[in-house]
């Protein structure tokens, strides 16, 4: 009796004791509702002892029944908390399951025509005497335990990590021990009750015992800690491959990540040549290199990329070591492996960089294609200008410029002249020597002509074989020097004719006119005054050829 009621202290005291340490869990309720259950076994034993009347003794012995009844569908529950079910079972479904265990408990309170319990006054302490109903609170204990036991058996073998293993493994120790108990109270003083001279309350001790038991396992190994359940839950459905090795090796634990490609058991040595990946040679022996390097220095992080080849496409994975050290001394325990999967961060990649090669040839094309854009154009426009056989510019280029150089220098009074030269009979060279030669005299006379004139000098083809010079900042006087010294050059310039050492000489005649006197009214009309100059040209041209070839006649334009 008296059992009984220490047995409800230490229960009650434990139950506190839960309470007061560590956070408080979804798990945690579930074991203290259970923890409380199993509390009033014990209580209601003790009180219906003490009562001497059988009405109030019968009351309290079915409040310890009615919570016997809850035994098995509370430990159910909790196993499937435990075993991380929480989510397949909903409450209505959890209300259903429940259904067997509260139609004992209204069976037990309601114990009708007492085909639940009787007490027979004459026995005294064994006074219970069990009906039907009595024997279906049994039954579905039972069922209840038995359901328990199978979802901790699949959860076993499904696996999960050590420790969720370990903690199905703690509850079905406390359901053994309390189904031990449960079998020897029910024997000693159901069964066999009329062997004992009294009874014996093993029931309850065997629910303490079991409780103490869990309450020990919870505190010691932290088995409900919300943090430890968080990262287990994250280890577990992180894709990166976890292995935690002690100091020499072993291998702790690993998630789920690794379960499926590690050989090894927890306690086996860590050896890469476990993962059941192909492992080419080269690989091979970077990976033995790593793991000596490693063996080197403890205490430095590493890292390896290798390229794998599985189901015939290869797959980029990082691995990385890390030492795990003592919180306080900083002293190597083991080591945390990571096998992480970058095949898709490479391939991101790989794509990007061939994709951007392809943009850099494309701009190299666009940038060579817009240079020679610039080339041909800028040969367009020499092209569009100077003259193609002797290279100097062209008519149109020549009245071109003139037209506005000649209106800033009537404008600015800045003197200027003009040549206009044709070579003397140059038919009979054609006709003597042909027309290529001709070319040749045409081009050579050309050359004689531009290096006797200044840079800023404009040599232009006027036509045939007759050319134009524009000299700015040029007065009459110096016009005369210039006309002199490029009448000489053609002189003397001989041209080789391809026939042997025959050389060819011509000589040009030439007009030339200067302005060195501005009337203003030029500038209401440039292209006039232009044309008015060109003509004056021409007739001092003409002039020189009339009066005998080669010869300069000069006119001043006032
Ligand atoms: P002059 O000027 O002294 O009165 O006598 P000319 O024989 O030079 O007569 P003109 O200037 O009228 O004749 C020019 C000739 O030059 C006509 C043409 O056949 C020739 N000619 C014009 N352009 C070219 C050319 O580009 N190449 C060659 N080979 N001959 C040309
Ligand atoms: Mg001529
Ligand atoms: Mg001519």
């Amino acid at each position: 009796m008296w059992l009984d009621f220490s047995m409800f202290l230490v229960l009650l005291g434990l139950f506190f004791y839960v309470f007061a340490v560590g956070s408080i869990t979804v798990l945690h309720k579930i074991y203290l509702v259970l923890h409380l259950i199993l509390i009033v076994w014990p209580l209601t034993q003790f009180i219906a002892q003490t009562m001497p009347g059988s009405s109030y003794r019968l009351f309290y012995l079915s409040a310890s029944y009615a919570s016997l009844s809850l035994i098995g569908v509370g430990w159910f529950i909790f196993v499937v908390f435990l075993t991380g079910q929480a989510n397949v079972i909903r409450a209505r479904r959890i209300m259903m399951l429940a259904l067997p265990a509260l139609i004992s408990v209204v069976c037990v309170l309601w114990n009708p025509n007492e085909l639940f319990l009787s007490i027979n006054e004459h026995l005294g302490v064994k006074q219970q005497q069990s009906g039907p109903l009595f024997w279906y609170m049994i039954v579905q204990l039972f069922t209840y335990i038995l359901v328990s036991l199978i979802v901790m058996g699949y959860s076993i073998r499904r696996g999960g990590s050590v420790r969720q293993q370990m903690l199905v493994k703690t509850a079905m120790n406390g359901i053994f021990v309390l189904v031990l108990f449960g079998l020897g109270d029910f024997l000693v003083n159901i069964i066999f009750i009329h062997y004992f001279s009294s009874y014996f309350s093993i029931f309850s001790v065997g629910i303490t015992l079991s409780a103490v038991y869990l309450v020990h396992a919870i505190t010691r190994h932290r088995v409900f800690d919300i943090i430890q359940i968080v990262q287990r839950d994250v280890m577990n459905t992180i894709s990166t491959g976890i292995i935690v090795l002690d100091e020499s090796g072993t291998v702790l634990e690993f998630n789920k990540a690794m379960k499926s490609i590690l050989k090894l058991r927890i306690g086996e040595k860590f050896t890469p040549y476990a993962l059941t990946v192909h492992f080419p040679n080269h690989i091979k022996k970077e990976f033995d290199e790593f793991l000596e390097e490693q063996g080197k220095r403890p205490m430095e992080r590493q890292e390896l990329e290798v390229a794998l080849l599985s189901d015939g496409h290869y797959r980029f994975i990082i691995v990385q070591s890390a030492p795990i050290l003592s919180q306080k001394k900083k002293e190597l325990l083991g080591r945390l492996l990571t096998f992480h999967d970058v095949t898709e961060l490479r391939m991101l990649v790989e794509e990007t960089n061939s994709q951007n090669e392809l943009l850099q040839e494309r701009n190299n094309e666009l940038l060579i294609m817009q240079d020679e854009l610039f080339q041909a154009n800028k040969m367009l426009e020499h092209m569009a200008i100077t003259d193609g056989l002797t290279g100097c510019y062209n008519r149109r280029y020549l009245l071109q410029q003139l037209e506005h150089e000649v209106a800033v220098n009537v404008q600015h009074g800045i003197p200027f002249s003009i040549f206009l030269f044709d070579i003397d009979l140059f038919k009979s060279i054609n006709d003597k020597h042909g027309h290529l030669v001709g070319d040749e005299v045409i081009c050579a006379t050309v050359d004689a002509v531009r290096s006797t004139l200044r840079a800023a000098d404009i040599l232009a083809r006027y036509g045939g074989e007759e050319f134009t010079v524009y000299l700015p900042h040029t007065n009459r006087e110096q016009a005369d020097i210039i006309a002199d010294r490029v009448k000489e050059s053609v002189e003397q310039n001989e041209v080789k004719t391809g026939h042997g050492s025959q050389t060819v000489n011509v000589t040009i005649s030439m007009g030339v006119v200067s302005v060195e006197q501005f009337d203003q009214r030029a500038l209401d009309n440039p292209k006039a005054f232009l044309k008015e100059l060109l003509a004056q040209a021409d007739a001092a041209l003409y002039e020189a050829k009339y009066s005998g070839r080669n010869r300069i006649v000069k006119r001043k334009l006032a």
